[in-house]
């Protein structure tokens, strides 16, 4: 069959989903124009993009596939998912491309299909390390292969780049290796399921794109093969649970094991719901994000608490220095989410989403666009370099470099998370400048035009560009942060709305030059841990709106893990436009604690009654995603109670 370009936007496409309660809007329909997104949109395509082709030149992630291409059997370099790094880098500048094109970011990309193309074999197959680092060893080591997982990135990066472009080059080396699958992996074929997931949600958005139902069929499969122990005791970290191999996917009530892992799988299993409406998929989803968010989600949004397996930690397991929180996982958590909300129309997944882009996503990346966390603590001493991927600084690139072309991705199709629509009316999930245009149905056509400096600022005008003859509902989140939310149009009161599921819905026969004013005031406050959370007792943090702030070293009069804050002093937000590309800084009151008596001591007898003498001091908050851009430097997000 032949393809034709559906003018999708972004990353998913769910025009045409049976379990999807919200559309997603198509390309060009929400455009940023200013704020905190499009300076990193800007930043993403002028710096972040050119530098990661150059660090992919560097790591040899295109040699690898010349190599493969040639039948070579020496001179691979790096680890054995190298082509993975390749096909999100294709991703994030095809999804830049479709956002705005240009000719530099479409010749780069068509450099890095010049190198892919040859490299695929006269059956479909691709993958560089396995043609030339072990040949003859294809499809036997599903644990730690990523063979699986190296063909989703391709398979996504391929729908990207033909939305972003019309062109089938990609799309049909993606094609050419997905019927490779299916004819090696299936009922009445051989068994399968990948070590890391990630193929899943890629078959079903293949199979969007084409409409191939072969391909969804595939990713059903592969779900019903996990939770038998089949991928068996990962080399390095045991149980099977590491894989999401523990049980199988229905049954599953938690989420366990490598974070990254776990999260592309349920962004893939709701993505199976979403074209299948099998119930017990969709109830297994609910108990799993259950699990995270009450018992193993960080503020930041950070999941994945332990170093070792990269892994989710029992519940309440979150250390603050000693927190992975992968970025990756980070983004992982998105696309669940942003597939939930889908579904459900619920706001909780959308407001996990937005905690998680401003505070555990943002921070993986410097404010340059060109160096990147891998592991985003929640605590840092300064001192450089103490963790294996850890420290704080961020680097240029990694040996194991999924995460910043993750980022890359991930802001270049920012757009596509802020809205979708449905038969009624249009919602607004993320707050910012920006124009949304849409088709809704028998309402026609409308336009949006939202003004805002929302993250700094909670007031956002939406001014209606282009009404309609007819009533449609235009609905809002209304953040879980947010106490007192107001909203008025044109400067009345609202009779006419409701609040579900976390919207505020309006409907009305909305006319040219209507204006919606929509106020979430962002007094800054704070914030306490479950008492069972090791690491925050007797803490507080610091928010304001959807940010989380932390102190850096920086900022402060004192040596930072000396600092007590008073919770009972007034919290005060003011605008810094030269500090970090322009910040809300929050100002406090707390304590310089005097630790002289604890020179050269480790411990020492406890003497009730007699705490350290202290004096007051300013403390300075900045947004814990702007840390780190002044130097190797302390940092804290949980601040003890003086
Ligand atoms: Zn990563």
């Amino acid at each position: 069959m032949t393809t034709t370009p559906r003018r999708a936007a972004g990353p998913v496409d769910v025009t045409a989903s049976p379990q999807a309660r919200w559309r997603t809007l198509p390309a060009g329909a929400v455009a940023i124009k200013g704020g905190i997104w499009a300076k990193r949109q800007a930043v993403n395509r002028a710096s972040a993009l050119p530098h990661g082709f150059r660090m992919l030149e560097q790591a040899g992630n295109f040699e690898n596939l010349k190599l493969a291409a040639q039948d070579a059997t020496e001179g691979y370099r790096g680890p054995v998912f190298m082509d993975s790094d390749v096909y999100k880098w294709i991703e994030a500048a095809a999804l830049e491309l479709a956002r705005q094109p240009g000719a530099d970011l479409e010749a780069l990309i068509e450099r890095a299909i010049d190198a892919i193309e040859p490299a695929q074999k006269p059956d479909g197959y691709l993958n560089s390390y396995y043609t030339v680092a072990e040949p003859g060893r294809r499809w036997i080591d599903f644990g730690h292969g990523h063979e699986l997982y190296c063909a989703g990135h391709l398979f996504q990066a391929a729908v990207a780049h033909h939305r972003a472009t019309g062109s089938d080059r990609l799309l049909n080396v993606a094609r050419r290796f997905a019927d490779h699958l299916d004819a090696t992996f299936g009922p009445s074929k051989r068994k399968a399921t990948p070590g890391h997931p990630e193929v899943e949600t890629a078959l079903v958005e293949l199979y969007r794109q084409t409409g191939e139902r072969r391909y969804l069929d595939l990713a059903g499969f592969l779900l019903d093969n996990r939770g038998y122990g089949w991928l068996g005791p990962s080399r390095r970290y045991g149980a099977s649970a590491y894989f999401q191999d523990r049980v199988p996917i229905r049954e599953s009530s938690e989420v366990e094991g490598h974070a990254v892992r776990a999260l592309y799988l349920t962004a893939g299993v709701a993505d199976v719901y979403l074209e299948t409406g099998d119930q017990a998929l969709l109830d297994a989803l609910q108990r799993q994000f259950t699990d995270m968010v009450s018992r193993k989600l960080y503020i930041t949004g950070g999941v994945g608490s332990r170093h070792l397996a990269e892994a989710f930690g029992k519940p309440y397991e979150l250390p603050n220095e000693l927190a992975y929180c992968e970025t990756c996982a980070a983004i992982a958590s998105i696309m669940w989410c942003w597939r939930m909300l889908l579904v459900t129309g619920e706001a909780r997944f959308a407001d996990l989403a937005e905690r998680t882009l401003y505070n555990a996503v943002l921070s993986g990346v410097s404010l340059d666009g060109e160096r990147y966390f891998y592991v985003n603590p929640l605590a840092d001493n300064g001192e450089p370099e103490h963790l294996h991927r850890g420290g704080p600084s961020r680097k240029p690139w990694h040996n194991v470099a999924c995460c910043p072309p993750n980022v890359m991705r991930l802001v270049a199709s920012l757009g596509h998370y802020a809205a979708t629509r449905d038969a009624g009316g249009l919602q607004i999930h993320q707050y910012g400048a920006a124009r949304i245009a849409a088709e809704l149905g028998v309402a026609g056509s409308v336009a949006l035009r939202i003004e805002s400096d929302y993250p700094w600022d909670g007031h956002v005008r939406i001014v209606v560009e282009e009404g309609s003859a007819g009533p449609w509902t235009l609905s809002l989140r209304i953040p879980s942060w947010c106490e007192d939310a107001a909203a008025h149009v044109n400067g009345q009161d609202l009779d006419e709305a409701t609040v579900a599921d976390g919207y505020l819905h309006i409907e009305r026969t909305w006319a040219g030059g209507d204006v919606l004013e929509l106020d979430l005031p962002m007094t800054p406050r704070l914030t306490e841990g479950h008492p069972w959370i090791e690491s925050t007792r007797g803490c507080v943090a610091i928010e304001r709106g959807p940010l989380v702030y932390c102190l850096e070293q920086a900022d402060q009069q004192a040596p930072l893990y000396d600092l007590e804050i008073d919770p009972s002093a007034p919290l005060t937000a003011s605008w810094q436009p030269d500090l970090l590309d322009g910040v809300t800084v929050v100002r406090g009151r707390g304590y310089r604690i005097d630790r002289s008596a604890w020179e050269g001591l480790l411990y020492r007898p406890f003497a009730a009654g007699a705490p350290s003498p202290k004096r007051p001091v300013d403390l300075t908050a900045i947004p814990v995603y702007a840390w780190a851009n002044r130097g190797p430097n302390a940092m804290k997000i949980w601040l003890p109670l003086g």
